[in-house]
């Protein structure tokens, strides 16, 4: 059973005239991608509304190749402006993020003043209640997915096209893990079957999206691999990455993703962690990865001021590097 709450968002969509897309700070594939997707779907079928896709931040170069992202506004970059689209828009959507919070301090601010109607697609847990439109599964493996029945409810179907498709491919492979996780159901096979048949030429994407490597990244990989380190009695696995070892190799924004899921890796682990030195936010940044029942939303929510998904989540924590490490260890070695 789909769970949408849209009644009446056709209508809205119709009368609205300027209408607003965001998504989450540090936006991931899942994000651009859905956001993307939408804002073409719409502009094609009201070529004469204005439209604008407003990210909190920059995304990962590896992302850069998508289609119309040169059309997209940085909140980050272009505050004042940011600010005055959204406060002139009828109709926001907020995509793959479900509290205001995550849009990042500045951007959260002007979203919560404002008093117009949201509309919210998201698979996370726990969704605040900011959108009178809402569409909230945490059983779905991505935000882009729920676009594709979000289209597929509101008769926009027949106006996909390889565009579109290519964001959707997009968001649902990196949000699965290339269509590994536990949440790629037989109907997100089905709906990468569609995209495909709207021209989507699937290995490119795979290959723009993976086959980027800088020299840099993999030496930093190896530095990752270096440090990882294992708590065997509780199968965690957990790996550090101070500052300095992102300076000797010209960090890049991106570069560290998935190096967490190599702990998940190692035989026998079902929990693991990545925790990165940021120094200019004075934050050391955590991914937390499990398999199974393990529910690291609920860790993240409870030790490290995060969320997420059960099995994939974030969070951050103000204590150096050490001091955090030497936190979870605590936490873990006491059972969590
Ligand atoms: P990642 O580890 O890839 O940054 O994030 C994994 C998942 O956790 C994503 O779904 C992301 O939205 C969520 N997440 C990451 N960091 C945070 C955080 O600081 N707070 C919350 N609530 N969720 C986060
Ligand atoms: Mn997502």
């Amino acid at each position: 059973m789909k769970k949408f709450k849209f009644d009446g968002l056709k209508q809205a969509i119709s009368t609205a005239k300027n209408m607003s897309i965001v998504s989450h700070r540090n936006p991931d594939g899942d994000a651009v991608g859905s956001s993307l997707a939408l804002y073409i779907c719409l502009k094609e079928i009201y070529p004469e509304k204005s439209i604008q896709v407003i990210l909190p931040n920059k995304y990962p170069a590896f992302l850069e190749w998508l289609p119309r992202q040169d059309e997209i506004l940085f909140f980050e970059q272009n505050p004042s402006t940011s600010t005055e689209i959204l406060e002139q828009s009828d109709l926001i959507f907020t995509l793959d993020f479900n509290d205001f919070s995550r849009a990042g301090h500045q951007m959260a601010e002007v979203l919560s003043a404002l008093s117009t109607e949201f509309v919210m697609i998201d698979h996370h847990q726990q969704p605040s209640e900011y959108a009178k439109y809402l569409y909230s599964d945490t059983s779905i493996g991505s935000t882009c997915e729920m676009i594709y029945e979000s289209f597929v409810y509101l008769g926009f179907k027949d106006s996909l096209n390889q565009q579109i498709g290519e964001c959707l491919y997009t968001g649902i492979m990196t949000d699965t893990g290339s269509f590994k996780f536990p949440s790629t159901s037989s109907r997100t096979h089905q709906i990468i079957g569609e995209l495909i048949d709207l021209g989507v030429e699937n290995s490119k994407i795979h290959q723009n999206t993976f086959d980027q490597n800088s020299l840099n990244r993999l030496h930093l990989l190896g530095v990752a691999m270096q440090n990882l380190r294992v708590i065997e009695q509780h199968q965690v696995a957990y790996i550090s990455l101070s500052q300095q070892e992102l300076d000797q190799h010209q960090f890049q924004k991106g570069d560290t993703e998935g190096f967490v899921n190599y702990g998940l890796s190692i035989k026998g682990i079902n929990f693991a962690a990545i925790f990165i030195e940021n120094k200019q936010e004075q934050i050391i940044k955590i991914s937390f990865r499990s398999v199974g029942d393990v529910d690291v939303n609920k860790f993240a929510r409870e030790h490290f001021d995060g969320g997420g998904h059960k099995n994939a989540a974030g969070g951050k924590s103000n204590l150096s590097l050490e001091e955090t490490i030497r936190k979870f260890e605590k936490i873990i070695k006491n059972d969590y």
